[in-house]
């Protein structure tokens, strides 16, 4: 059995795919699949991980251990905006000057990625706004100095839109599949010669990937439960993840994530119909004690989501009280 904390080594997956194990700064995940798809003109490459020099380097190696050391990197395609995917692009860029493609969204959410400070006091205000204790308010609510591995992104040189084909060249292309909800900006990419899925953080293994509340898009909950449907109507197979090991049936994880959220909604339901909650009463209540604050912050976010799906389904109610936001039965 390999160890879960040492990525693994550089390796082809067959049919001109390669996957590069990049270490990432923290410890949840140790690292992120990128993958490598040859084609005529160079290589294209799906998400690039943190920026910094571990990652980096095992970047440069990766490719030299594949015998790419002489192939141009002509495209650096981004599953969505998280720094362990797209932190690494500026440096991407700049060395092979490929182009830089993302989902359209990423547009109008690059500047909240970019700004470290409006973000911050947003959580803090969000936090106080759902119940959190005012003195576990700067704990849950701070963010912490920008980390370097997440330098400023410029906009990405090329959008792309549901459907859009990306061109690999000789009637091979990557199709756009539109699977926003782990981020508004989130891709999935399928292979149109082996209807392989690169799923980005859509599809993992082994987690259920966050779903956080966003004040831009009104629903994230439906946005990725709807999405995870497509995966499972696609009758998607092969699947390269961006995390963890190969998904044999897409569609089948896809259906298990989905059956978590379906039993996550429930039991809010059964809690709200029992007593008034906060979501931070929630947090407290649903998730494993002791989290880290970096992890309460996220189980906050992905408690308000789900709470306001529910809202919003007409299934509870929310209702303001001196500026918290109370749930409430509709009983
Ligand atoms: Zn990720």
């Amino acid at each position: 059995m390999s160890d879960p904390a040492i990525p693994p080594t550089p390796r082809s997956l067959g049919n001109r795919i390669h996957t590069i194990a990049a270490p990432l700064p923290y410890r949840k995940p140790p690292w992120v699949n990128c993958y490598v798809i040859e084609t005529n003109d160079g290589l294209v490459l799906i998400d690039c991980g943190a920026d910094w020099e571990k990652g980096w380097g095992a970047l440069l190696d990766g490719l030299h251990h594949l015998g790419f050391d002489d192939r141009p990197v002509t495209d650096l395609i981004v599953s969505h905006l998280h720094p362990d995917h797209v932190g690494m692009a500026p440096r991407v860029v700049a060395h092979w000057e490929c182009r830089f493609v993302m989902h359209r969204v990423a547009l109008k959410t690059i500047p909240t990625y970019n700004d470290t400070e409006a973000t911050e006091a947003w959580m803090r205000e969000f936090a106080a706004n759902h119940g959190v204790p005012a003195d576990l308010v700067p704990i849950v609510g701070s963010m912490g100095p920008r980390p370097d591995f997440m330098p400023l992104l410029s906009e990405p040189d090329r959008v792309v839109d549901e459907g859009d084909v990306i061109d690999l060249g000789g009637a091979r292309g990557l199709e756009v599949l539109y699977t926003p909800g782990h981020d508004p900006a989130h891709i999935c990419l399928r292979d149109t010669d082996t209807a392989i899925l690169f799923s980005g953080d859509h599809v993992l293994p082994r987690i259920s990937p966050v779903v956080m509340y966003s004040d831009i898009f009104p629903d994230v909950l439906s946005d990725y439960m709807n999405s995870l449907q497509l995966v499972k109507d696609l009758s998607i197979g092969l699947t390269y993840p961006a995390h963890g090991e190969i998904v044999a049936q897409g569609d089948l994880r896809a259906h298990q994530i989905l059956l978590h959220h379906e039993r996550r909604l429930r039991e809010m339901v059964q809690r709200v119909e029992r007593i008034d909650v906060t979501a931070w009463n929630l947090v407290l209540d649903l998730f494993r004690p002791n989290l880290a604050p970096q992890d309460q912050r996220l189980a906050l976010l992905e408690t308000v989501a789900h709470l306001d799906h529910l809202a919003l389904k007409e299934e509870i109610s929310e209702i303001d009280h001196d500026g918290v936001a109370w749930y409430t039965s509709r009983r």
